[in-house]
């Protein structure tokens, strides 16, 4: 009898209010923000006012402490209503992560506590413009000089970065040595030689900030470094391993708001005399749609709860996650168009937003392909 899928009383409380949130403040602005490609701070600072902003801070360092299965949970609502939104505090969490996973208790303090005393956001620099996959062969460099470190190159597509407080930069100290020879630095918005430039012209998600992140000659004391030198690359896929699991969550919402959409038109919408959902056709199309969802919103829980309990499936299991719900909510958008005919092709509705922006749940925290890889690696060293 220990298998037991209901949600305690907490859970089902912060699902409501991150429901009603998502629904009464969020979904009616989202195409606004998403049109002037423009930050919505308002959204922040109401989504840290009810308390859903950077939900995994520890309780000795002010937050709620709350694990991924929580994040998921509220991940679903906003990624329900914005997936542009859901972003953004999702890519805090992003940045939060290698500091809970390698900070020591003085800098989870320092770093984390002031983002739990007013609306504030980190970030995760790993990418750049010449590598995002083969995140190894990264080229920013940390030279270390004395009791700090000098930081050049270029951090590229960073969510958040010029609205975090701090970033935490992957840079190399020595090239050669590719993944060994990796530091993790906490770089404040602030310092000297740290610069950003906004991406625009994204296909979806434009309420959500994008940044070039342009290093030089900055430095970093000895003490921004989270882990050991050589310990970065580690850090950043054990991050990576845990985070991906919120990216699968809001696919899940977005793929429930595709069916309620398809399945509210197709109940309304008639051709031939009746309701298009009289049409087999456009049955079987939202009961793939369901088949999806309820498969993802399932596998997704399931990585989840692994991970809070430390158990190294996590990371297959997240990836298997992040892959499956973004391309289930992908095609889910995407036969939501198909379900409103030509109106599913224009901005009247919000299935075409929903399309763009899902695409980029395929790629960002690790592309598609590479969840495979991660997965295909299990399956060489484990089954036999
Ligand atoms: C809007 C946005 C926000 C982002 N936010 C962040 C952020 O906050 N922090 C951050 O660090 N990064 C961020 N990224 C970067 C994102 O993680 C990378 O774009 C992604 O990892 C892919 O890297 P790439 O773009 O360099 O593509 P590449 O690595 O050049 O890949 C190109 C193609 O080749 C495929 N490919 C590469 N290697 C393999 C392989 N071994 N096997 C099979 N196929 C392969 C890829 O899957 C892809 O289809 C963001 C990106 C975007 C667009």
């Amino acid at each position: 009898m220990a298998l037991d899928f209901s949600l305690t009383e907490e859970q089902i409380e912060l699902q409501k209010l991150a429901r009603r949130f998502a629904r009464e403040q969020v979904a009616p602005v989202a195409r606004e923000y998403d049109e002037k490609e423009e930050v919505p701070w308002l959204l922040v600072e109401k989504l840290y006012e009810i308390g859903l902003l950077n939900v995994s801070i520890p309780e000795e360092n002010g937050g709620l402490g709350l694990g991924l299965v929580e994040e998921v949970i509220i991940g679903e609502e906003l990624g329900w209503a914005d997936m542009g939104f859901y972003t953004i505090p999702m890519a805090s969490e992003l940045g939060i992560t290698p500091v809970l996973i390698a900070g020591n208790a003085e800098q989870k303090e320092r770093f984390l506590r002031p983002l739990t005393e007013k609306p504030a956001l980190a970030a995760f620099a790993l990418s750049e413009p010449g590598n995002g996959s083969d995140a190894a062969a990264l080229k920013t460099r940390a030279e270390r000089v004395g009791d700090h470190y000098v930081l050049n190159g270029t951090k590229m597509w960073i969510s958040n970065a010029a609205e975090a407080e701090w970033t935490v930069v992957f840079a190399t100290f020595d090239p050669e040595l590719r993944h060994k020879g990796v530091v993790a630095l906490v770089v404040e918005r602030d310092r000297d030689g740290v610069s950003f430039n906004k991406i625009h012209g994204k296909m979806g998600q434009r309420a959500a900030p994008t940044h070039e992140m342009v290093l030089e000659d900055v430095k970093v004391p000895l003490e921004n470094r989270l882990g050991e030198e050589g310990e970065g690359f580690k850090i950043a896929m054990l991050t990576l391993d845990k985070t991906r699991i919120p990216v699968a969550a809001g696919s899940v919402g977005v793929a429930r708001r595709a069916l309620e959409e398809a399945a509210k038109y197709a109940k309304e919408r008639e051709a031939f005399g009746r309701p298009i959902i009289d049409f087999q056709a456009i049955q079987f199309k939202l009961a793939d749609m369901m088949i999806g969802l309820e498969t993802a919103r399932m596998y997704t829980y399931y990585a989840a709860w692994l991970a809070d309990r430390g158990d190294p499936r996590h990371i297959y299991a997240s990836a298997i996650a992040k892959a499956y719900a973004s391309e289930i909510a992908f095609d889910a958008a995407n036969e939501a168009i198909q379900i409103h005919g030509g109106y599913g092709y224009v901005s009247d509705f919000p299935v075409e937003k929903l399309l763009r922006d899902v695409k980029l749940n395929q790629i960002y925290e690790g592309t598609n392909e590479i969840q495979r890889v991660i997965v295909a690696r299990h399956i060489k060293k484990n089954i036999p």
